[in-house]
């Protein structure tokens, strides 16, 4: 049988990130983008018999067959479900323990990065992903990659949080002020809880710690 794919729930009712992020933006950035890169995923695959069974290595190999429709498609439907996760509806006062010990020693203190989040964000050309990563010894740095990329094609590269910055993110409740969005993001949305949880399974083994449900 042929691998397929379940478009995730939000971890939040679809109106908790109010006003940061609206409903109205939120139902159409999962339920109509999100489904549809699933969905897209899901119909390459019913013609590739022996595709493997987790998203994660349908990524990795698409990318290593450069089968660029597939991958573009299965890596989106990764990256949405890990940029949910990123998001909290509850105000958190930011990161704690060895993750901001990283962030300071990266980039002096954990204002320096989120200020050069936002500066990656800002001056990303089109459509991507502005990412915190971490490789397996624990040194921390920002990447922003384009389009559908992902560091999971990249063994030395974790992903600890995501700021999706394709248009569609934003575009309905702030135009084209990605920076205002940003700020929201880095000020009001970012889930520490969750980035921490990643930061620790990248320094304890090097097996993805959030793994996309099959
Ligand atoms: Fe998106």
């Amino acid at each position: 049988m042929a691998t397929t794919f379940k478009l995730p729930d939000l971890p939040f009712p679809s109106n908790a990130l109010e006003p940061s992020i609206s409903r109205t933006t939120m139902e159409t950035h999962h339920g109509k983008h999100h489904a549809a890169y699933i969905k897209k995923t899901n119909e390459i695959l019913a013609e590739k018999p022996n595709a493997p069974a987790t998203l994660e290595e349908v990524v990795r190999l698409a990318k290593s067959e450069g089968d660029k429709k597939l991958f573009n498609n299965a890596a989106q439907a990764w990256n949405h479900a890990f940029f949910w996760n990123s998001l909290s509806p509850e105000a958190q006062s930011g990161p704690t323990g060895g993750l901001k010990a990283a962030l300071e020693r990266a980039f002096k203190s954990v204002d320096g990065f989120r200020d050069e989040f936002a500066a990656k964000g800002a001056n990303h050309f089109a459509s991507g992903w502005v990412w915190l990563v971490s490789d397996d010894s624990g040194v921390v740095k920002l990447v922003d990659l384009h389009d559908a990329d992902t560091p999971i094609t990249d063994a030395s590269q974790k992903p600890l949080l995501v700021c999706d910055v394709w248009e569609h993110a934003y575009y309905l409740d702030y135009k084209n002020d990605r920076g205002a969005f940003l700020k929201v993001f880095l000020e009001k949305l970012a889930n520490w809880r969750f980035a921490e949880a990643q930061y620790e399974a990248a320094r304890s083994g090097g097996s993805d710690a959030y793994r996309f449900p099959s």
